[in-house]
């Protein structure tokens, strides 16, 4: 039936027909990190919607052109360089390092473009230049370059149209200067701001005078750079509907770059929010989690992902600890039924063409209904009863395991999850079981053994195989 995603500028569910003439290429552009501090559980959720859309793309046969950016200036970021009186690229650098660690330990694929906005000013004064051209903005009296809403609805443009905002009903405030403000305060935003006190050595040249770029003109120049005026789809949380993406969209056709009747994105989709406990996640609560205090807990990548995985990506998902402990017994289940299958696969050769369709074609169709996660998990875990009980009643012959394994495979390239011999461990695991290899190269077996214990004692059983050792959850 084709693709279909719930597109959140028509309210509806679509069948997705990628813009390239020949149906392959398809640019998703999905907004990157603020990198002001460690992310946290919630922007995870949704870089992982972000992958599993990606992943199931590819999956599909399509070739994706995924960017997302690294917001490295706006109103946060620059608060917190004066408070710790480093420079922006100072204070930005360590975490977006941290950010792509933390990516990595959840097996998001990397971008194939990272653009950052303080690398794109000359895209995005270029911008601002072609907005106040066509009168859709002007300078005020504080320097600031704002865009006009009055202007650009006058001239027959909509805006509001994907936060569905009621002009009627609403009284269109003057300017608002803030990078993020609520839909009760539409107003003429900021597309450049006047260098300020507090902006610190924070600045840049431009025609009107030195400052900084709003946060949302950057989103614009830097997808159209690198994706074209019109592409396919445009990701990110629910939070950013309004005011980032209506912004967005108000930006980037107001500076007429698309061809005619095209718009700047043809699908939008945002993910829900995630949830600690029922509750928003907030320091104050003590509910607030990033990626590396759940690592710091034990938790690995592989636990984290899979239960970010779990649920809709349009449902907002209550996370909790509990959860966590359920996604890791999940997994074990998985695990051991690989396990299981490659003990009985043993050497057996599998054709190309040995994988169960029936699997992989419910697994598909479930994706396809708008990632319907939910199903897809219940025919993996209905394949994997079914697989349990043919193993134990002993009517799995070595060649239809290693189908079933390379079944596994190709579901896995959407998951991600990697198998019993790929489970992750963290690093200081790693390097125990170097040092254990290391004492019994040098036949320091008490030495050896004492390593094994101590990383049994961590949950981490060492099990040697013929293909060395490997690290298996307790
Ligand atoms: P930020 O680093 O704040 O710019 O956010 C990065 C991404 O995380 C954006 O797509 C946000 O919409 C998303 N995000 C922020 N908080 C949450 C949350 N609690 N649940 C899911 N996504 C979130
Ligand atoms: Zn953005």
């Amino acid at each position: 039936m084709g693709l279909r995603l719930y597109n959140t500028l028509t309210r509806a569910v679509e069948t997705f027909t990628p813009l390239d003439p020949a149906g392959r290429q398809v640019g998703l552009y999905c907004c990157g990190p603020t990198v002001y501090d460690y992310g946290h559980i919630g922007n995870f959720r949704t870089f992982v919607f972000a992958d599993l859309v990606r992943r199931f793309l590819e999956y599909r046969g399509y070739t994706v052109r995924h960017v997302m950016n690294i917001t490295d200036v706006e109103d946060k970021i620059i608060r917190r360089v004066a408070e710790t009186g480093l420079t922006l690229a100072a204070y930005t650098g360590r975490y977006e390092t941290a950010f792509f660690e933390d990516a990595q330990a959840l097996n998001l694929l990397p971008p194939h473009h990272r653009p950052r906005a303080t690398e794109h000013m000359g895209e995005i004064i270029a911008l601002v230049e072609r907005l106040l051209a066509r009168d859709f903005a002007y300078q005020a009296a504080d320097g600031s370059v704002y865009f006009s809403i009055d202007k650009y609805r006058a001239a027959g443009r909509p805006y509001g149209c994907l936060a569905k905002l009621n002009f009627d009903e609403m009284r269109v405030g003057e300017r608002v200067k803030s990078d993020e403000y609520a839909k009760e305060s539409v107003a003429d935003f900021a597309l450049w701001k006047a260098r300020a006190p507090e902006d610190g050595a924070v600045f840049w040249p431009s025609p009107w005078g030195d400052g900084r770029p709003g946060w949302h003109i950057e989103c614009s120049a830097m997808s159209m750079k690198l994706l074209g005026p019109s592409f396919d789809l445009h990701l990110g949380g629910e939070d950013l509907i309004f005011p980032h993406h209506e912004d967005e969209i108000a930006q980037s056709e107001g500076a007429d770059l698309q061809g005619p009747g095209q718009p700047f994105v043809r699908h939008w989709l945002h993910g829900a929010h995630l949830l600690v406990e029922g509750r928003k996640m907030s320091k104050s609560l003590g509910n607030f989690y990033t990626l590396r205090d759940l690592l710091a807990k034990g938790f690995n990548g592989r636990e984290i992902r899979y239960l970010l995985l779990s649920a809709h990506y349009r449902e907002s998902f209550n996370f909790t600890i509990e959860g966590l402990q359920g996604a890791r017994s999940a997994l074990g289940r998985i695990d051991e039924c690989l396990s299981k299958l490659e003990e009985r696969a043993g050497a057996a050769p599998a054709a190309a063409t040995e994988v169960d369709p029936a699997l992989l074609e419910r697994f598909a169709a479930a994706l396809e209904d708008d990632l319907n996660i939910s199903a897809a998990w219940a025919a993996v875990f209905d394949w994997i009863r079914d697989l349990n009980r043919r193993l134990a009643e002993g009517a799995l012959t070595p060649t239809q395991a290693t189908a079933a394994l390379a079944t596994w495979r190709r579901l896995d390239a959407v998951l991600a999850l990697g198998g019993p011999t790929a489970a992750e461990a963290p690093a200081p695991m790693l390097a125990l079981l170097e040092a254990r290899q290391a004492a019994r190269r040098a036949k320091d077996f008490a030495r050896a053994d004492a390593f094994r214990l101590e990383l049994k004692s961590q949950g981490w059983l060492v099990e040697d195989t013929p293909k060395g050792p490997r690290l298996k959850r307790t």
